[in-house]
């Protein structure tokens, strides 16, 4: 997986070079892009005095996100913590000339007004697949580098989807509180609805939307799909609006990129196709779904469940959605497992090093 992302980046590189040099991100020591199997490594004072310049170069990390990116990132940089700053403004302008890179993730990124206020920034290095927190337009005019951490958490996020699409409809949180509660003594658990052979329309067909796509037609689910084009190489039914999607579908899942046209992508009109029998998934971002008119909807029986990792003001939930069993929540935790977290704290750090040491990035954006 890893080979893949750095094959993208640097397609000069032989076989033998990418995996050894994915080895080397993986399991965290220098890496060298050299072109040839035959060039000599640098020597220890060569390395010694690269690392000496790193550490000189002030990262500004966001948010507590990853605690060995954090440690990682104070032993080979200058590292600055943006959450412990009582005066953030004063912060900034006291830093501006030293902070030469950003790390954020899903909930803190990188936006106009902090870009404005840190002249010698570089690169922005996302713990995140998702761009959403980034001034993508503010970064390609000042020749910002931005990276991201795409193809390494798909299987996580996509893993999830499948797992809410089975809690909702087997109601497994709902039979799982039966049996701590003790209410099982007193009777068998409702039926609920079956989950293999429902139609899964997907919204946004992309590496996410895709593993999941290929998940759920083990389940022998009919996939059908909507994004901005037809797909050439699937077999899976496309449709050219969400609501038409919608109409044909029992599952509606949520995995595409949020922009400002994607944003409540899931309106009413929408929700009303899917209908009292549907069900809708959110593994992409919280505002992807109107969330007031998706209470209305749940809460009016219009809508048959949900399962949402992701909400509009997180982590504020709507409480009105606490009392329904039709519904699963879960804390924004798509790509939340130890393995994968591990390889996206290793790609910032690899993007970083390669910006720094004037290589190619690994997983460039802009
Ligand atoms: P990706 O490969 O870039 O796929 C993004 C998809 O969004 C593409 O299929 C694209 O399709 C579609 N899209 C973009 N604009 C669209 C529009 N206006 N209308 C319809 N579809 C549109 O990204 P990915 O790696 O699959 O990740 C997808 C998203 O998942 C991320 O952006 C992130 O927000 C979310 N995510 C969530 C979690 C979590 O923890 N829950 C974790 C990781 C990622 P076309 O280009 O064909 O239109």
């Amino acid at each position: 997986m890893v080979a893949t992302i750095w094959r993208r980046a640097a397609p000069h590189l032989s076989r033998a070079s990418l995996s050894r040099a994915a080895c080397s991100i993986l399991t965290n020591r220098s890496h060298n892009f050299s072109t040839t199997t035959q060039t000599p490594s640098p020597s220890p004072a060569t390395n010694a005095a690269a690392a000496a310049k790193m550490e000189a170069i002030g990262v500004l990390m966001m948010c507590p996100m990853n605690s060995y990116l954090e440690q990682e990132l104070d032993k080979r940089f200058k590292l600055f913590r943006y959450w412990t700053q009582p005066k953030q403004r004063e912060f900034l302008a006291q830093q501006a000339e030293s902070i030469r890179a950003i790390v954020g993730n899903a909930t803190y990124g990188a936006d106009a007004d902090i870009i404005d206020s840190l002249p010698k920034l570089e690169i922005v290095s996302s713990f995140s697949v998702g761009l959403d927190r980034i001034d993508l337009l503010q970064c390609k005019e000042k020749g910002i580098r931005v990276t991201n951490t795409p193809d390494v958490l798909t299987e996580d996020v996509a893993d999830l989807a499948i797992g809410l699409m089975l809690a909702v409809l087997r109601r497994i949180c709902e039979c799982d509180k039966y049996v701590r509660s003790g209410a099982w003594k007193l009777g068998d658990f409702k039926l609920t609805t079956k989950f293999s052979g429902k139609r899964v329309g997907i919204i946004g067909l992309g590496r996410i939307g895709l593993a999941i796509a290929e998940r759920a037609e083990a389940f022998d689910c009919p996939i059908n799909y909507y994004s901005r084009s037809k797909k050439a190489n699937t077999n899976y039914t496309y449709y050219g609006s969400v609501v038409e999607l919608a109409s044909n579908s029992d599952i509606l899942v949520v995995a595409c990129a949020l922009t400002p046209e994607t944003t409540h992508i899931v309106n009413r009109e929408v929700m009303d196709a899917l209908g009292p029998k549907g069900v809708l998934i959110n593994v992409g971002r919280g505002p992807h779904v109107d969330e007031a008119e998706l209470v209305s909807a749940l809460v009016e029986g219009r809508l048959g469940g949900a399962g949402l990792d992701v909400f509009e003001k997180e982590p504020e939930v709507p409480e009105q959605l606490f009392g329904l069993e039709n519904v699963v929540l879960l804390p924004h935790v798509g790509s939340g497992t130890v393995e994968t977290r591990k390889v996206m704290a290793d790609l910032v750090l690899g993007n970083l090093e390669a910006h720094f040491s004037s290589k190619p990035l690994l997983t460039p954006v802009v």
